[in-house]
């Protein structure tokens, strides 16, 4: 547990869960997005949504009251795209839904042998014969990327199964271990981190994931904040390896922890 909060200079906040809940804003997040902002600490949001895309993400949030301009969000969907640049040009087989495969238009996406299977959220379209067919293209040669293996997510229909699920039965039978472009890979934490501008010791991560924000967030060097809202659950708080420097029941007490000292 706990340091200092005092040492904390930046802030990434995830968003899911966070700062809202399905269609409707958690009490209290704007005033700490606006506490942040008068006291001149940095702050970046850290998603591992891979639904929308980075503009998508934040007319929802503008859509709800929450004012976040898009080049603040650091989506794992955008961390793959980049990723896959860095490969060269390779070819791909993009399991996301079509508004996010327009961000990937520059890699060739019709490939009966691609090299890459990208795996991202696509709903309810998961299938047997989708799955057979990734099955083969990994069989045949093709690396497996997972935007990020998250469990389930709180909805307003209650809690959703998220792809992590897919991801691990897809290693299971292929035999292959994915990359993993979000949270909690370190990588993803530095590009949150370098834009902030403050050392990883000195930024802390805001979220309701114990195993992605902040078993991730410990591993990467930053302070780590929980905050009860959104996926989190006692029984599975309790259970888990990772624990969090400090613990809030939501967004709406970051003020206060930030200024008691
Ligand atoms: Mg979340």
């Amino acid at each position: 547990m706990a340091d200092d909060p005092a040492t904390i200079e930046a802030l990434l906040f995830d968003l899911d869960g966070v700062l809202y809940v399905g269609s409707h804003r958690i009490p209290g997040a704007v005033e700490t997005l606006e506490f942040c902002q008068e006291q001149n600490i940095p702050f970046r949001f850290i998603t591992n949504t891979s639904t929308r895309t980075v503009a998508a993400i934040a007319d929802k949030l503008n859509a709800m009251g929450i004012p976040i301009v898009e080049d603040w969000i650091f989506s794992a969907a955008s961390a793959t795209r980049d990723y896959l640049l860095q490969q060269g040009s390779p070819s791909v087989h993009l399991l996301v839904r079509d508004e996010v495969k327009l961000e990937f238009a520059e890699f060739e996406q019709n490939s009966p042998d691609p090299d890459f299977v990208v795996v991202g959220d696509i709903g309810a379209a998961w299938n047997y014969e989708l799955l057979n067919r990734v099955f083969n293209e990994l069989m045949n040669g093709a690396e497996l990327i997972a935007m990020h293996r998250n469990k389930y997510w709180l909805t307003d229909a209650g809690l959703q199964m998220d792809i992590g699920a897919f991801v691990a039965g897809l290693e299971y039978v292929s035999g292959k271990r994915a990359t993993i472009i979000g949270k909690p890979s370190s990588e993803f934490f530095s590009l949150a981190v370098n834009a902030v501008g403050a050392a990883n010791s000195k930024t802390a991560i805001v979220g309701d994931d114990i195993e992605n924000d902040i078993g991730g967030g410990n591993r990467a060097g930053l302070q780590t904040i929980m905050v009860k809202t959104g996926k989190y659950r006692e029984d599975v708080f309790t259970a888990a390896r990772a624990q969090p420097d400090y613990i809030l029941d939501s967004i709406a007490d970051l003020p206060a922890l930030l200024t008691k000292h």
